[in-house]
């Protein structure tokens, strides 16, 4: 799909439509131009294509919904090999079930992308010792939890376990969408002992151009939280006991990051026609976790899925514990063991049954298409 990778913005600057084989740094460079930009993946290298399938959360989030919520229409190659054109007019069932429903409908070929004014935007990168740990929750906390949730938020709180150093590193990389150096919502971070302590200005082109990840084998899994420090650090603390005598041949790196799901974020798909996550804002601001491990060992690899799943489980029954644990599973952070479609609730995924059967009544995207998460 690479190939696929053009970017045209309409007469009016109001969308884009871009090459589903694009990766987001394609966008940022060209909307930057324009001073506009659309909603997509942080890091450059990801890919469109599967981003805007399974959702997106991007910098804009709280400010315009998820990603897909962002898509005005899709080029679509559909089972029977015949390219349509989907919005909200034309096969609005497949329109919606696109917003979350990942790989099952057909090759997407083009998204056309709703565009929004933005300039430069501010990054501000905090780094602790793992003993403020508890400290750097409560201000994440303080900034997800607000019922009066900042839209030009964009936030991760982040933990990194390498097992052959035995040592945690705390971090939150707090960007604000606005060109704003310190910007007070992050008060509580900057009042921590800390690091380092950085803020600059940058635009979202550059900002996104990181550095390609090294080509090491990964472990995905997610989970949804209800807004609780106490729980993030009852997390922590899990995660700590379970991985911290765990070392295979050649090390593993973990990397947990916890970023939040506000209330504002859901509240905006209901207006450019619904997605499929199931979501709803009147079950308040919540928090994702992005589970993830990395190591360089293949031959490692069969231990780290089993200590990645066992660790995940454990964790997973501290949140429902503490009453915290939410039902909806992010598809682009899932893991192989986990079903972020079934994580949607009945309704959804009957709905995404029922358009796969109406479009791809042979199962072509079911049985031909290897890897994603699939509704039959
Ligand atoms: C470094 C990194 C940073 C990330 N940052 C973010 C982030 O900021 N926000 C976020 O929400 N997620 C993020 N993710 C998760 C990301 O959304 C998923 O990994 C997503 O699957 C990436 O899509 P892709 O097209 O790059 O991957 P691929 O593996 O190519 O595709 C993923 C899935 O989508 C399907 N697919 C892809 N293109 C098409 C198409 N054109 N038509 C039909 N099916 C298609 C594939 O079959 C596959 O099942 C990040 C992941 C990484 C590795």
């Amino acid at each position: 799909m690479g190939h696929l990778n053009a970017t045209a913005l309409n007469e009016k600057g109001t969308s884009v439509a871009v090459g589903a084989g694009a990766v987001w740094n394609d966008v940022y460079g060209y909307l930057d131009g324009f001073n506009l930009a659309a909603a997509g993946g942080r890091n450059g290298l990801v890919g469109v294509g599967g981003l805007l399938l399974g959702g997106g959360i991007s910098h804009f989030s709280p400010r315009v919904g998820w990603a897909c919520d962002g898509v005005v229409g899709y080029e679509v190659v559909l089972a029977n090999g015949t390219l349509a054109n989907i919005s909200t007019t034309s096969h609005p069932d497949l329109y919606r079930a696109l917003k979350g429903g990942g790989n099952n409908f057909g090759v997407v070929t083009r998204y056309e992308l709703k565009t929004f004014p933005q300039g430069n935007m501010s990054v501000n990168t905090f780094s602790y010792d793992v003993s403020q740990v508890g400290a750097v929750f409560d201000a994440f906390n303080d900034v997800a939890a607000d019922p009066n949730f900042d839209p030009y938020v964009s936030l991760q709180a982040g933990l990194l376990y390498s097992s052959a150093a035995k040592a945690w590193s705390v971090s939150a990389s707090a960007y604000y969408t606005k060109p704003v150096l310190h910007p007070e919502v992050y008060s509580g971070f900057e009042a921590l002992p800390s690091i380092s302590n950085t803020s600059s200005i940058t635009s979202v082109a550059s900002l996104a151009a990181e550095n390609p990840t090294p080509p090491l084998n990964w472990l995905f899994a997610t989970l949804t939280l209800g807004t609780s420090s106490e729980t993030m650090l009852d997390i922590f603390k899990t995660l700590n006991g379970s991985l911290y005598d765990f070392n295979p041949a050649g090390g593993v790196t973990w990397n947990f990051a916890f970023e939040p799901l506000p209330s504002v974020m859901l509240s905006k798909s209901a207006a450019t026609g619904g997605n499929v996550l199931g979501l709803n804002p009147e079950d308040g601001n919540a928090i994702v976790l992005l589970f993830s491990a990395l190591w360089p060992n293949s031959s490692s690899s069969d231990a780290i899925y089993q200590q990645g799943r066992d660790t995940f489980a454990a964790i997973e029954k501290v949140a429902e514990g503490k009453g915290e644990l939410r039902k909806f599973e992010y598809l682009n952070y899932a893991g192989p063991h986990q079903t972020p479609l079934a994580s949607y609730g009945a309704d959804s995924l009957n709905f995404l049954r029922h358009v796969s059967k109406k479009y791809d009544p042979t199962g072509v995207f079911q049985h031909k298409v290897p890897g994603g998460f699939k509704v039959w």
